[in-house]
């Protein structure tokens, strides 16, 4: 038997497709490769992404999910369609229920026409639900008990943080500052203060290997190559760890400002909640090393990383679209 449902995480950075029994069967950039001249969709994920860099003029590189908001409507059914599609054929004679998450921040409109745009893919249901709270049940958290849970998930273009109880979300903030906004930070310092030119995947690179969000000798040094800024010539320079901290620091704080933001205001009982239980880190970002050890110190409150961060919400669809009747408060369909 195969199954017919599917789980999609719609992530800004990565689209994770999963499917219960399975798991995660796909992940692949969210990315769409358009053509100027015509206007139309050329490929999708890792194919989109490959013929980005190869054809400069004439292909553009989209996003659908750029900021956390849904850039465009064509752009994410045709994400949608080609990922419900290479999830198995056999949907095609079997036509699936499929759950999509969304940014916490979208409107009902933009709601609707993610769920229309599975439709038009071939669900036969289409559900919705906020990718904190998935992100939340992957992470393997209570989100039906009434008591506060507070999640943060660092992903590639936006960092969500979300209370959550009773199934709901009570006190939220989404800032553009993540993993992508660290690379950029990387890259900059590395210019500034070496007159080296890198590019993003070598300041991702950095950032993985050796990066920390708190000063980590144990991480080490790491030789990386560029282009010279002053003799336009290709350059090797090592990099510290203490340097990439430093780097990073100030987006880092941003990081931090939204937590805080959203601790101040959670009313009281479940602020008290929070502390007792600590905040759960999902998303690619809380794998940067230290980063737990960073926002508790800085917020006071115990923070734990999920196990597989990046898999949560992906998994919490699963998750969901197997118990609907018990998730049904937190998700918004259509048959
Ligand atoms: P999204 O949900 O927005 O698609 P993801 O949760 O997939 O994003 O996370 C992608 C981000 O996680 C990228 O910025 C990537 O650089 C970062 N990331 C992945 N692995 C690590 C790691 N080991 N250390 C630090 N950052 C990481
Ligand atoms: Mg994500």
């Amino acid at each position: 038997m195969f199954s017919r449902k599917i789980g999609i995480d719609l992530g800004t950075a990565n689209t994770l497709v999963y499917l219960p029994k399975k798991g995660v069967v796909i992940n692949e950039p969210s990315v769409v490769a358009i053509s100027i001249s015509d206007n139309r969709v050329l490929a999708v994920g890792n194919e989109a992404k490959e013929m980005i860099g190869r054809t400069p003029d004439s292909i553009i590189a989209s996003r659908p999910l750029k900021d956390g908001v849904i850039a465009d409507y064509r752009v994410t059914q045709a994400m949608l369609s080609y990922f419900m599609n290479k999830a198995g054929g056999k949907f095609k004679i079997f036509r699936p229920e499929v759950l999509v998450s969304v940014p916490a921040g979208i409107t009902s409109t933009e709601k609707r026409a993610v769920i229309e745009a599975a439709i038009q893919s071939g669900a036969k249901a289409a559900y919705i639900a906020k990718q904190p709270v998935l992100a939340a049940v992957g992470a393997g958290i209570p989100i039906n008990s009434p008591v506060g849970n507070m999640i943060v998930d660092i992903g590639g273009g936006t960092t969500d943080v979300a209370i959550i109880s009773l199934g709901g979300i009570v006190a939220c903030a989404s800032v553009r500052v993540a993993g992508d906004k660290l690379d950029r930070a990387i890259a900059d310092y590395i210019k500034r203060k070496h007159n080296l030119v890198i590019g993003d995947r070598t300041a991702e690179e950095i950032k993985i290997q050796i990066g920390s969000a708190i000063p980590n000798p144990e991480r080490g040094n790491i030789k990386i190559k560029g282009r010279d800024l002053i003799e336009g010539l290709p350059k090797t320079i090592e990099v510290t760890n203490k340097e990439v901290v430093e780097a990073m620091s100030g987006e880092l704080k941003e990081i931090i400002r939204a937590i805080k933001s959203v601790l101040q205001v959670t009313p009281p009982e479940l602020a008290s909640d929070v502390i007792d239980r600590g905040m759960f880190l999902s998303g690619g970002g809380a794998l940067l090393a230290n980063i737990d050890d960073l926002i508790s110190r800085a917020t006071g409150v115990p923070c734990y990383v999920a196990n597989e961060p990046l898999l949560c919400v992906a998994k919490g669809a699963g998750i969901v679209l197997e118990n609907l009747e018990v998730y049904k408060r937190s998700i918004m369909s259509k048959k």
